[in-house]
């Protein structure tokens, strides 16, 4: 079961942006002081509003870099005194929670291997009753709407009301040459469900390579995100985790200048003559498709029936309820006319194909 609604506060007052998108930027890992203090002294050039550092990190393999841990602390809050920067960290489990609170970090996330875990969902939404920091939660490692929502449900149920999430992409076999498989269609669904949720998009873990950042932000931003977490260092080839994916801050800046992203303002109030007719022809493509829409369902409706007719007729003579050759025919048929109308055979064949197994479950 889901519930309708999540008890949030609306984004826009608690988040640093206000209005605005909210810019997220930092190093997967904090390594030393100087390196924080050097790559944040660039960034705040980029107008970022959260300066981000893993300090604990879940790696995959034992021998490998697992984050500086507490000490990093210090260093985080030092470029929060040196250059007003909130700043904000992934705690996994109720002791790096317990570690964090307190210590003036404004705000947590939640990684994609720990909303995957519901027992540590608990442990970690235990910890949180009573406190007032905004949590960022990532979505888990695999495409499952239902175990996100999960996640979200639980920190909600503990009282946190500060809430966004963060896109980040789901692990899968199918990813590449991605790191990980995007499925905006996820999102989407997430969006639709809960309306008033922030998503955030996280296009560094998505890419796992800097030169795809940039496509998967304009997506991001053709689907209305709430704004981005990207990972920046100021010397990523020296980088001890993610040292493909992180953009160094001129980069940074230069993929923030090509995608106009502090050009976007989400006030309409502030939309100049030329957006506002953009705005209105979006506005009548809209009406038109509503009323594809309408006609597609109406027109499956009639199919379906007629399936269904037949299916009947079918057993009366006991025919089986799939006949090849008419299949093939029919789907021809529908090629053809795909190729006519300048439609993508893919596309076609892909709901065609979907009609048709429902068409002989019913049968
Ligand atoms: C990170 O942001 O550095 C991180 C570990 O993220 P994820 O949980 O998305 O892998
Ligand atoms: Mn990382």
């Amino acid at each position: 079961m889901t519930k309708d609604k999540l008890d949030i506060e609306p984004f826009r007052q608690w988040s640093p942006a206000g209005d605005n998108l909210l810019l997220i930027a930092g190093p997967c890992s904090a390594e030393s002081e100087r390196q924080v203090m050097n790559t944040a002294a660039q960034l705040i050039e980029h107008k970022i509003n959260i300066f981000r550092a893993g300090i604990w990190k879940p790696r995959s393999k034992p021998y490998t870099f697992t984050g500086c841990g507490e000490k990093g602390i210090p260093w985080l809050l030092a470029v929060k005194r040196e250059f007003h920067l909130p700043v904000m960290v992934e705690v996994m489990n109720a002791d790096q929670l317990k570690l964090v609170l307190d210590k003036g970090i404004d705000y947590i996330w939640l990684g994609a291997r720990t909303t995957i875990n519901p027992y540590m969902m608990d442990e970690i939404s235990e910890a949180l009753h009573g406190c007032d920091i905004p949590v960022f939660i990532k979505n888990p490692i695999s495409p499952d709407l239902n175990t996100w929502i999960g996640a979200l449900e639980r920190i909600n149920g503990a009282g946190i009301r500060k809430m966004a999430t963060i896109h980040r992409g789901f692990q899968s076999v199918y990813s590449a040459p991605l790191r990980n498989e995007p499925h905006w269609d996820i999102p989407v669904k997430l969006k639709c469900t809960y309306p008033d949720l922030p998503i955030l998009c996280d296009p560094s873990h998505i890419a796992g390579e800097t030169k795809y950042i940039e496509d998967i932000v304009t997506k991001a931003l053709a689907l209305e995100t709430s704004g981005l977490m990207v990972e920046v260092h100021n010397n990523p080839s020296e980088a001890l985790s993610d040292d493909k994916q992180q953009l160094t801050p001129t980069q940074f800046g230069k993929m923030l200048k090509n995608v106009n992203f502090h050009d976007r303002c989400r006030t309409l109030a502030s939309n100049t003559p030329e957006q506002e007719e953009v705005i209105a022809k979006i506005n009548t493509c809209r009406q038109i498709i509503d009323g594809c829409n309408e006609d597609l369902i109406k027109v499956l409706a009639q199919r379906m029936a007629a399936v269904k007719e037949i299916g009947e007729a079918k057993r009366k003579i006991e025919l089986p309820a799939l006949q090849a050759s008419r299949w093939r025919d029919v789907m021809n048929q529908c090629l053809s006319l795909a190729d006519e109308l300048g439609l993508s055979k893919e596309l076609v064949t892909e709901i065609m194909d979907v009609i048709h197994k429902y068409s002989i479950k019913i049968q």
